[in-house]
Parts: C-alpha cells; structure tokens; sequence
C-alpha cells in the first residue's frame, strides 16, 4: 500500500519524494508533463546571498539534506567585470528530475488525500503532497496567490570559465559548465505571462550567448514559470495543510533550497 502520493514530479515533488522515501515511507510520484513547468529549465545554483528570507539554520539544514539525497557540488563564478570570484553550490538537475514517475494528470485530490485520475481513484495511507507549481490552485484552491513567473535559460557549448554579470537590478546573467560538458545559462528574467514575448527571449539568448562565447544559434532555449506564491513571511516556500492533503511550491527563484525546506516539514508533519 501506497504511503504518500505526490502530485507533480518537480524539484519540490521530487526532493519531497526522496526525502519521505529516505525515511521509509512507500511514496508514488505522478505527473503530467506540463510544458512551461519550472524545474526543467532550473540550473539548481544555490547561492546563500540570494536566499535572505530562509533563516540560517533552515538554510544550513536544507543544504545538509541536499547534499545528503545528491551531493552538493561547488561553483566558483567569475564575476564580470571586477574578476572577483562568486562562491555557491549547485545540485546536478538530472539527478533530482531524473527520477521515475507515474506518467498521468491528476484531475481533483479529496481532503482525505484520495487522488482521482481518469483510471481511478487511489487514496494513500499517510496523504498526499500536491506539488503542481503554477498549477497550485487547480488542486488545492485554498493556498492562496500563485503567480508564475516566466524565464528562460539554455544549453549551449562549453564555457571556457563559469562566469556571473550583473545585467540590470537584481538580473545576473550565469553561464557555467554542467556534468555533461555542455554549458547553461540564465539572465535570471521573472516575467508575468503577458511580458513573455519573443523579443524578451531573443534578448534573454543574445545576453547568454554572450556569456558563454558562442552564436546564438547554438543555443538550445528552455522556458519555464518559477511559481511564486503568497507564502507567510517567516517561511521560504508554500506549505498548507488541509486534511491529509499538504501543498508545496514557490521558492521564487530558489526553488531547490526552498524544497528541501518543505521536504523537511513535510516528514515531521506527515511521518511525525
Ligand atoms: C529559467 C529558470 C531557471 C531557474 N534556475 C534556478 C536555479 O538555478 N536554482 C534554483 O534553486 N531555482 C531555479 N529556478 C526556480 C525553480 O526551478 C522553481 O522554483 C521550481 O522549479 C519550482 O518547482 P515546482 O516543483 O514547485 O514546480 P514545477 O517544476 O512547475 O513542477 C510542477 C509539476 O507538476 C506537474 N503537474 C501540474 N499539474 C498537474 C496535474 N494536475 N496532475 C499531475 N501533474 C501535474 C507538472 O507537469 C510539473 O512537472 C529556475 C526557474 C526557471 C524558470
């Protein structure tokens, strides 16, 4: 018998599930393969600097659990033009997105966590984590504002160095190598649908072929929504309870620390 289903197969669906299973828990992930979802353009960079809302013992616990589940790797970026060196941390995406799941959209979850789908209706033991992005309120209406936030990164070529530039306020382009040898890149743009026009991506690929030194034709361009929710001050990401049915997502653009935030809450209160 099932423990935990997770709706949704994300960085939060998915650290969510690794974290619960690490505690023994039978955990099933489902998901619909949504195009314009945030994690799979998401080059799960951490930087401490950029995650000031998360207390520091949340934040070194939720880097510990990271690094435990994936191995957290170091990031030396050059920052352009002063040279000086930026330090963070990353966690390889395909490690946490590579996970299997059980492909399939779910259509309504009752509060007594039971998952309806066009082949039936399954209700796990424990609950069910609903972990749908942009999509929060089509499950669990009664989370609040979740507003996604529309960006772009791309594969590309090597980078001879990692390198971040600050590009506008609060906008850096990053452009550092990945396991598998080719580049990413991110000019870190979080735009409302309605602002998500072609000139914004031809600029967003001309920025980050910049940054890695190459043509832009060479690039291969991601889009996806980071969820920003209406979360309680004191909290990095969107955590509500009704029932046997918890939500989770947002983190805005510090999706990967701020789900193992949420995964942490989410064994005490569902394992206890
Ligand atoms: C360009 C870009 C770069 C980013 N870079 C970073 C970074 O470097 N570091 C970082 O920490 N964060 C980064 N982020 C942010 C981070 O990716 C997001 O915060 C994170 O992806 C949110 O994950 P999520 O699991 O909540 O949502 P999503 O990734 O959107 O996942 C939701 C999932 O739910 C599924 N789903 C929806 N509805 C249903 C349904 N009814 N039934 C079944 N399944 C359903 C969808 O198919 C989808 O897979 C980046 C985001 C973008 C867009």
């Amino acid at each position: 018998l099932t423990d935990v289903i997770v709706v949704g197969g994300g960085i939060f669906g998915q650290v969510a599930a690794a974290t619960l299973r690490r505690e023994g828990a039978i955990v099933e992930v489902l998901d619909a393969r949504r195009p314009g979802a945030g994690s799979p353009p998401a080059g799960c960079v951490l930087r401490p600097s950029w995650l000031a809302g998360m207390p520091a013992s949340d934040l070194d616990a939720a880097m510990m659990l990271l690094d435990e589940l994936y191995g957290l790797r170091e990031l030396e970026l050059e920052s352009i033009p002063l040279r000086s060196v930026v330090r963070c941390h990353r966690v390889e995406p395909e490690l946490i997105l590579g996970k299997p799941v059980i492909h399939g959209a779910v259509l309504s979850v009752g509060e007594d966590g039971s998952v309806h789908t066009e082949s039936g209706v399954e209700t796990p033991r424990v609950g069910t984590v609903v972990a749908t992005g942009q999509w929060a309120q089509e499950l669990t209406p009664w989370v609040g504002d979740v507003t996604g936030r529309w960006g772009w990164s791309h594969r590309g070529p090597p980078v001879q160095r990692n390198t971040v530039r600050v590009w506008a306020p609060y906008r850096q382009t990053v452009a550092f190598n990945m396991s598998d040898g080719r580049s990413w890149s991110g000019d870190a743009q979080a735009l409302l649908e309605k602002s998500k026009v072609p000139d914004k991506e031809a600029k967003s690929r001309a920025r980050c072929a910049e940054a890695v030194g190459c043509d832009v034709s060479r690039l291969e361009t991601m889009c996806g929504a980071r969820p920003y929710a209406a979360q309680r001050d004191t909290e990095p990401a969107l955590l509500r309870r009704r029932g046997r049915v918890w939500s989770i997502t947002g983190g805005a653009k510090n999706g990967t620390a701020a789900a193992a935030w949420a995964a942490r809450r989410l064994v005490r209160e569902m394992l206890g």
